[in-house]
């Protein structure tokens, strides 16, 4: 059975994990919980993260070259924006903050090496048992993410290169790492399931610290 057959036709290579994907998990986890026009906004600012001008020199947004604490510093930085934005009259920058926040934390799992240690230290769990969020793995000094290497890891988006590229691409590299897409095998899935739960947690994370009114506004149902 052909489990992403839209992700054949139309949508093109891109840089980071395949946009259909990110709005694909997000829709997944959120759906129930926001209105068709928040659930748009979020998606959109999601995606957005993907947009060239924040690829280069932002690897805090996709948690590359090592930025790990940057990135989890970049989502409680959301997190705050989005408190303080609901405080305020007007929703839409508090949409914008969670669709931005919910890439970088789903980015967590496609480009570091989280999934893998969680395989090694779970050898017989299936993908729908992950723990997005496993303590000792997090703070694990073997936690590490790829490292963009130029100009091969641009050859690598090119589909007739990235055997090329793959060939001389230092294992720490985000084209040797990245869980990017349902092309990566079994480790892709234990990604896209530790990303879903992950937006979950963040949704229900909020749902925690909001006032029952900033919550419902936020939710917009
Ligand atoms: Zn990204």
């Amino acid at each position: 059975m052909e489990l992403y057959p839209h992700l054949k036709k139309g949508m093109g290579y891109n840089f980071r994990m395949l946009i259909p994907i990110h709005e694909e998990m997000t829709r997944e986890a959120l759906t129930p919980h926001f209105s068709p026009r928040a659930l748009d906004v979020i998606i959109a600012a999601n995606k957005n993260q993907d947009a060239l001008r924040n690829q280069i020199g932002h690897d805090e947004i996709h948690f590359d070259n090592n930025a790990i604490e940057a990135g989890n510093r970049y989502i409680k930085e959301q997190r705050g924006y989005l408190l303080a934005s609901l405080l305020s009259p007007g929703v839409l920058s508090a949409w914008v903050a969670f669709g931005r926040l919910t890439h970088t934390a789903q980015d967590f799992y496609s480009h570091t090496n989280y999934i893998p240690l969680w395989m090694e230290k779970n050898p017989r769990l299936t993908a729908h048992a992950v723990d997005q969020l496993d303590r000792d793995l997090i703070a694990s000094p073997k936690l590490h993410s790829g490292k963009l290497y130029f100009p091969l890891d641009l050859l690598y988006f090119i589909p007739p290169l990235r055997k090329f590229a793959l060939a001389l691409l230092p294992s720490d590299s985000h084209g040797r790492m990245n869980l990017d897409s349902p092309k990566q095998g079994e480790r892709f899935e234990y990604a896209r399931a530790a990303a879903i739960k992950r937006t979950q947690y963040e949704f229900d994370l909020l749902k925690n610290i909001l006032t029952p009114e900033m919550f419902a506004k936020f939710c917009d149902l």
